[in-house]
């Protein structure tokens, strides 16, 4: 077993689920202690699993500070936890729009600045963000879900500027379109979810869905020292469909 995290502590946001539980499996895999933040954490595995709303600041306050007095430290945030929304431009009402974003892009700040005081004084401190290739992809009937996903992009940016002289390197994974249960949930509420799930597969560039464990793979390797040059950055983990998409057959 690989011990590249050996002796650093994470927090993995939305890590009770899907790609989030791939990253926490990963990481403690490669000898990191994780801490998983999420809303219904039951099921986590995890060193510690804690209940928090990333919309609620008081609760990811709570949550930091729980890992900093369980473990000592926190080297790792990975902030992974979000939701969907359907639809174009006209689809959704104000408070929709303001609940996606709130979870989606304000959650991650919440998550970020709180953590921010342990990742300064951390000789290996790394924030990775979970966007999605419907940050730049335009994707059709995810608008509000896109704008979310793009801000993720823009504030991985922003936010490796600030934090350069601090050496807290930040950097981001676009997920195509993944298996996992909010993905499974989708694919439930249609008529034929078997026929939906080959067509899903046959519209991926690669004839099939991405994995978790895909993901978590290029979230561990932007967390670790051996990205030490990296940051700033987005690796995409897509099949090529950010490539392919807008070319004909
Ligand atoms: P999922 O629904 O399987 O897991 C998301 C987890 O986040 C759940 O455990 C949920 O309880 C938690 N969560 C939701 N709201 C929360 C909140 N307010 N506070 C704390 N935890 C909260 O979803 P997933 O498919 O694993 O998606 C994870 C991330 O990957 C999301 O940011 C999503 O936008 C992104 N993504 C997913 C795909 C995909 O195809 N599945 C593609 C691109 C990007």
């Amino acid at each position: 077993m690989s011990s590249e995290f050996s002796g650093l502590v994470a927090i993995v946001t939305g890590g009770a689920s899907g790609i989030g539980a791939a990253i926490a499996r990963r990481l403690r895999a490669d000898g990191a202690t994780v801490a998983v933040f999420d809303v219904r954490p039951e099921g986590a595995i995890a060193d510690l699993a804690v209940e928090v709303d990333v919309t609620d600041d008081a609760s990811v306050r709570d949550g930091v500070e729980q890992v900093v007095n369980s473990f000592g430290r926190l080297d790792i945030v990975v902030n992974n936890a979000g939701i969907g929304a359907q639809g174009d431009i006209a689809a959704n009402g104000d408070d929709e729009w303001h609940r996606v974003w709130d979870v989606n892009v304000v959650g991650l700040a919440r998550v970020s600045r709180a953590a921010l005081p342990h990742l300064r004084v951390s000789p290996a401190a790394a924030i990775v963000n979970t966007s999605s290739i419907a940050a730049t992809a335009g994707l059709p009937q995810r608008a509000l879900y896109s704008a979310t996903k793009g801000a993720v992009l823009s504030l991985t940016r922003a936010m490796a500027a600030d934090h350069l002289r601090e050496r807290i390197r930040v950097n981001a994974v676009n997920p195509g379109t993944a298996d996992t249960p909010w993905v499974g949930r989708l694919l439930d509420a249609a008529a034929d979810p078997t026929a939906e799930r080959a067509a899903l597969e046959a519209r991926q560039p690669h004839g099939r869905l991405v994995s978790p464990d895909e993901v978590a793979a290029a979230v561990a390797y932007l967390a670790s020292p051996a990205a030490g040059s990296t940051t700033g950055a987005s690796i995409a983990v897509d099949g090529g469909m950010q490539e392919l998409r807008l070319r004909p057959e």
